[in-house]
Parts: structure tokens; C-alpha cells; sequence
């Protein structure tokens, strides 16, 4: 019996996991308006949740809420992020959800986290003014390129929560 190569039988999959053509890494980032006053009680559930749900698909990544304004980057499987995007797009608790940035990634910003909060407290809030460009943070008037770069400011220094 010769061993070789296994063969595709019936042409690629279009399902699945394939060895041959190893995943793409998809980082999107997008920004939304709260809806109501929602504060960190309400943002902690969200990560609760969060964390778990992500956990499974996959997906890590980091969120923030300032000033009514969440700011949210997800980490993952083509696939994965942009059902989970679709699905949190739809949640009551926010509107006027807009994709700022998405993009192929080499590797993980967010490695072990599945959703690590962004405390918009001291520090961390002169950093997401800093890189604003008018004087209140606003991350619908950023560019990919800034956001990418704060995300990752924000995790070298250990300025975000991990679960
Ligand atoms: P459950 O959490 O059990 O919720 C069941 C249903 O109730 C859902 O339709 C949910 O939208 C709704 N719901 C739950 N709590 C409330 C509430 N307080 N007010 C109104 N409706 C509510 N989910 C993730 O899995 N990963 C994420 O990274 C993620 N990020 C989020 C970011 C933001 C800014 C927001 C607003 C939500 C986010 N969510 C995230 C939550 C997401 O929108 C869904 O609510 C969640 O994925 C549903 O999880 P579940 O199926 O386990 O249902």
C-alpha cells in the first residue's frame, strides 16, 4: 500500500478548517453610541459575557466606554469576527455602530484576552485624548493606522483590565 499525499477527492473544502491554507487573522475595530446612560456596571456584563462567548469563537480583543462612546477591537477568524460583529451590532444597548478599521493581522494585539476592559480613568484617558484628533476623545474621526497604534500602547503599558 503506497503512503502518500491524501488527496482531495471532490475538490476544495468550502467548510471547515483547511491544513493546506491556514487561517486568516482579521482584527476589526469599530466605535458605537451607547444608548441611555449605561455605566460600569452595565460594561462589566457586556465583558462578562463577553469573555465567555468570545472564549469559544476564538476572538480576543479589548473594549472602552467614554463619554457614551464604546470603542471596541475584535481579534480572530475572518469568519468568527465578523459573525460576532454582526450579532453585536444588533444589541439594543447601542447604536450608530461604524467599522473604523479592518484588517489582516501577522499576530494577536490581544493574545490570551477575550475581552479586556479599557478602564477610561487617569492615565488611560490622557492617552485616548492624546491620540484624538480634536480636544474629547472621538474615535470616529481617527485613522486605522492610530487606533492599531493606541491599542497597542494601551497593552504594552498594562493599561487594559485582562480577565
Ligand atoms: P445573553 O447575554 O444571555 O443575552 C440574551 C439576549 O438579551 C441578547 O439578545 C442580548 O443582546 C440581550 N441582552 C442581554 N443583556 C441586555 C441588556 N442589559 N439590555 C438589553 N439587551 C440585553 N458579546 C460577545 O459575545 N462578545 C463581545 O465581544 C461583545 N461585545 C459587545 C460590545 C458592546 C458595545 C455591546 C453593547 C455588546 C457586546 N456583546 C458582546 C453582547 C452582544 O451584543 C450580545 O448581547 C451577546 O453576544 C449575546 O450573548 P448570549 O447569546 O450569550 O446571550
Amino acid at each position: 500500500m503506497s503512503v502518500g499525499k491524501r488527496r482531495i477527492a471532490h475538490g476544495p473544502r468550502l467548510t471547515g478548517p483547511n491544513p493546506e491554507r491556514p487561517e486568516v487573522l482579521i482584527r476589526l475595530t469599530y466605535a458605537s453610541r451607547s444608548k441611555g446612560m449605561l455605566g460600569a456596571v452595565d460594561v462589566k456584563d457586556i465583558i462578562r459575557i463577553s469573555q465567555r462567548n468570545n472564549a469559544a469563537l476564538g476572538v480576543t480583543g479589548a473594549l472602552l466606554l467614554v463619554n457614551g462612546v464604546f470603542l471596541q477591537c475584535l481579534e480572530g477568524s475572518s469568519a468568527a469576527v465578523n459573525t460576532l460583529y454582526h450579532r453585536i451590532a444588533l444589541d439594543p444597548r447601542h447604536h450608530q455602530t461604524s467599522i473604523l478599521a479592518f484588517a489582516e493581522i501577522d499576530r494577536r494585539c490581544f493574545g490570551g484576552w477575550s475581552m479586556g476592559l479599557v478602564p477610561a480613568l487617569g492615565e488611560n484617558l490622557d492617552l485616548l485624548k492624546a491620540y484624538s484628533p480634536g480636544p474629547d476623545f472621538d474615535p470616529f474621526a481617527m485613522r486605522p493606522s492610530a487606533l492599531d497604534t493606541l491599542f497597542s500602547e494601551l497593552v504594552s503599558r498594562a493599561r487594559v483590565l485582562s480577565d
